[in-house]
């Protein structure tokens, strides 16, 4: 099958390019980020592969579907860029990749959390310039401190596993769904607004729903333990970034890390080392000494892109051999 690859980074062409031997399709690479503007290079092919930064507005997705587009590979897990809705009522199948390593975004955040408790990243640069002084270094024990992980699914479970059994935190969870295996290694539920006062660390692996979108506001920051450490690195709108603003000036939120950012569409993934960043509040957070970010970087291992195109290609194929497609995302999936 002929597809339209958008937003295909150096990467991507290596790993899609090396899994597709044994599935044969076309794969047409595009530089571009996906948008109304940009559907048309997509023109004759039936099926197009998108990413998290890709627009699959109804604008998008109805010019897609004037080409002859039929079906949407996400090659990612989240999908609030999509309007699914407006893909059904045209026609288009969509698929994604659910879980192609969970490992690495948990692990991604773990790594966030040592950075910033331990300060590496600012004893990586003392060190460089020969300061071996230790003063502002200070960090904490993890063992015995209190996380509260927020959405315990396959890459928050993977969180709570990791602070409880490898570092004996006390970890504190919030689900709609409730893991009981995470209850019987001793992980207790409690409502969002119960866990915020008492947890030292909070992580969020929930997906980005209109229930969920700015989760971290100015009232949930104000309940929160003064000197909380947030993890986001799940989807940049969960957090109303100005109101984070307010709790770091304040110092009522101690450390930030960040793998993602509300407006991060228009930064990430892309080297704008000799450009002029406009965005003025993204400017202000690397300001901070206490604010770890990383451009959208946690699921970038290699068995995660191999996962990755594995999994799109294998959709891809299903999609074209007329098979049940398992990783289907539909309305259904909304409010998820
Ligand atoms: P998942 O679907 O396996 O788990 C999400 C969990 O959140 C589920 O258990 C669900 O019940 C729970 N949830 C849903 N609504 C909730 C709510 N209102 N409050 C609390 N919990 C709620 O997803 P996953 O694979 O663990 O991924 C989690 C998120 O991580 C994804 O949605 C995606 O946005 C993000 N992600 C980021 C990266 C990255 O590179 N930074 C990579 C992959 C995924």
């Amino acid at each position: 099958m002929q597809i339209a690859v958008f937003s295909a980074k150096p990467y991507d062409i290596r790993f899609l390019t090396e899994r597709n031997a044994v599935h044969g399709h076309g794969l047409h690479f595009f530089d571009a980020r996906l948008a109304a503007e940009t559907a048309q290079l997509a023109h004759g092919k039936p099926a197009i592969c998108a990413f998290v930064n890709d627009q699959l507005d109804r604008a998008t997705l109805a010019a897609l579907a004037a080409g002859g587009t039929r079906m949407v590979a996400m090659r990612c897990a989240g999908f609030n860029n999509v309007d699914l809705r407006a893909a059904a009522e045209l026609g288009i199948t969509v698929a994604r990749v659910p879980a192609y390593s969970p490992h690495a975004v948990a692990e991604h955040a773990v790594a966030m959390m040592l950075t910033l408790n331990r300060q590496v990243h600012r004893a990586w640069n003392r060190v460089r310039e020969n300061n071996f002084a230790l003063d502002g270094l200070l960090g904490f024990d993890l063992h015995g401190c209190t996380v509260g992980v927020v959405g315990t699914g396959s890459i928050g479970r993977l969180v709570a596993r990791i602070l409880r059994l490898g570092f004996g935190c006390e970890v504190l969870a919030h689900d709609v769904r409730p893991d009981p295996e995470l209850v019987a290694i001793g992980v207790r539920y409690l409502r969002v607004m119960d866990l915020a006062p008492l947890a030292d660390i909070i992580t969020l692996h929930c997906p980005l729903t209109p229930q969920t979108r700015h989760l971290i506001n100015a009232t949930s920051i104000e309940a929160m333990k003064p000197g909380v450490m947030l993890v986001n690195t799940s989807r940049g709108a969960l957090m109303d970034t100005e109101a984070v603003i307010v709790g770091l000036k304040s110092g009522h939120i101690g450390y930030l890390a960040l793998d993602v950012y509300e407006q991060e569409a228009d930064l990430f993934f892309e080297d704008l080392s000799n450009e002029i960043i406009q965005d003025d509040v993204f400017q202000r957070l690397l300001t901070f000494p206490n604010v770890l970010i990383t451009g959208h970087q946690a699921f970038f291992t290699r068995e995660a892109l191999t996962n990755i195109a594995d999994t799109t290609l294998g959709n891809l194929s299903d999609f074209e051999q007329g098979r049940p497609l398992a990783n289907r995302i539909g309305v259904e999936h909304l409010g998820h």
